[in-house]
């Protein structure tokens, strides 16, 4: 189905009695990234005939080379999925006495649960008004005594100044890890993700630009740290009935590998077409004042992955009125990490912050649909849309109010 904006009035829009534009096949913001079935068959064939399916299988072991060699790193640790990654990751990085994890609050929207999972507790810091990334300058002021790790995350586009962390990190001899689950393919003046800080974790939910249907990996060069990561995944054991510390039960398991390497087999193709769906969304959003399309820095190596736009101030409604329109026409755009973790209700100890930025940013972005399912036919379609809700903005108000 080739979608079409059939709308001339303002009542033609779903929010305000009309159909919806997508009926029945909604549009989203998700990467649902379907590699080649004979790929994806062939690994599995392997942990078959081997009769292995869990436990440091063959497939496990042949992505976790993968993945080393594809971050220039010396070791990988595949998990169950990012979550546990981190919460391996940071546990086994955290100075031990210390409590508080500095990290940026206009990120993923678990963060903060995964560091209350480590009994740790999160310290909000300010984001760079430019690249929505944790500054490390205003990481710096965050640094004390009760300092255990920084925790930076690379926002949606682009990368966070690793090396800025870096230094800081080097200066205050807290350890840094990185949440790159963003930044999966990206460089960082040339560099790879996957070998800055002490540590970075992925993730290979099927939202991601690796689809694993589920799962995680964590990068490091240090042997220690990932003996200690190995050893912890898998309960603790350390040979047969040896427990060594106190584990958890976070492996990956033989099928989600398969997937995985199928993933990055098709990955080159992936960026292409991810690239192409960029390219087509430059063009139609060219010249709709109010909507800024965030640019990926192409000096860098990147993926193209997500889109998201932001809603300058000539844009004639909110960013939750936009939604709701999008969303009512079964385009499932999305707030960018909206609410921001300090203003979100939390049920553990956390250090309370007041953060003017991110508070100011985390109320005009929004992912606009993309990943495998998106056509180049539903990009024109969408822009088309906001340029439609653009030219009926005051008769749209109208009638929401109404
Ligand atoms: C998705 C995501 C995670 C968690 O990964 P899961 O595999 O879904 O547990 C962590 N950090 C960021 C930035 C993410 O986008």
């Amino acid at each position: 189905m080739t979608p079409q904006l059939r709308k001339t009035n303002p009542q033609d829009l779903a929010a305000l009695g009309g159909g919806a534009m997508y009926d029945g096949r909604p549009i989203s913001t998700s990467n649902l990234v379907r590699p080649d079935i004979e790929r994806f068959l062939m690994y599995s064939r392997m942990f078959h005939d081997a009769h292995r399916y869990t436990n440091d299988g063959p497939v496990v072991k042949m992505l976790e080379q993968r993945l080393a060699e594809f971050h220039g790193t010396r070791f990988c640790i595949a998990t169950a999925n990012g979550f546990w990654a981190l919460v391996l990751a940071i546990q086994a990085l955290a100075r031990p006495g210390r409590r508080e994890v500095v990290m940026p609050s206009l990120t993923y929207r678990r963060l903060a649960d995964i560091v209350a999972w480590c009994d740790l507790v999160p310290r909000f810091c300010e984001v760079d008004e430019a690249t929505l990334a944790i500054d490390p300058i205003a990481a710096a002021s965050c640094i004390g005594a009760d300092t255990a790790l920084l925790l930076g995350v690379h926002p949606i586009v682009n990368c966070c100044d690793v090396e800025g962390l870096e230094r800081l990190s080097a200066s205050t001899g807290v350890p840094l890890l990185l949440d790159a689950v963003e930044s999966v393919y990206e460089t960082v003046n040339g560099r790879k993700t996957g070998g800055f800080g002490r540590a970075e974790c992925f993730s290979m939910h099927a939202s991601k630009l690796v689809n694993g249907f589920e799962g995680g990996y964590i990068t490091t060069d240090d042997p220690d740290l990932a003996h200690r990561l190995a050893k912890t995944r898998a309960f603790g054991f350390f040979g047969q009935d040896n427990v060594e510390n106190l584990g958890i039960n976070a492996k990956l398991n033989e099928i989600h590998a398969a997937m995985a390497l199928a993933g990055l087999d098709d990955l080159e193709d992936q960026v292409v077409r991810n690239r192409a769906r960029y390219r087509c969304w430059q063009r139609e959003l060219h010249g709709l004042a109010g909507v800024r399309l965030l640019a990926f820095d192409e000096s860098e190596r990147c993926s193209f992955k997500t889109i998201v736009v932001e809603l300058t101030d000539d844009w004639p409604l909110s960013r939750a009125e936009t939604l709701a329109l999008l969303n009512r026409e079964q385009v499932l755009s999305r707030a960018y990490y909206s609410p921001p973790l300090h203003a979100r209700p939390m049920r553990y100890e956390h250090v309370p912050a007041e953060l003017p930025v991110t508070d100011r940013l985390a109320n005009r972005f929004m992912l606009m649909p993309c990943g495998h399912l998106v056509t180049e036919a539903d990009i024109v379609a969408v822009a088309e849309l906001l340029r439609f809700i653009r030219r009926h903005a005051a008769a749209i108000r109208e009638g929401l109010a109404a």
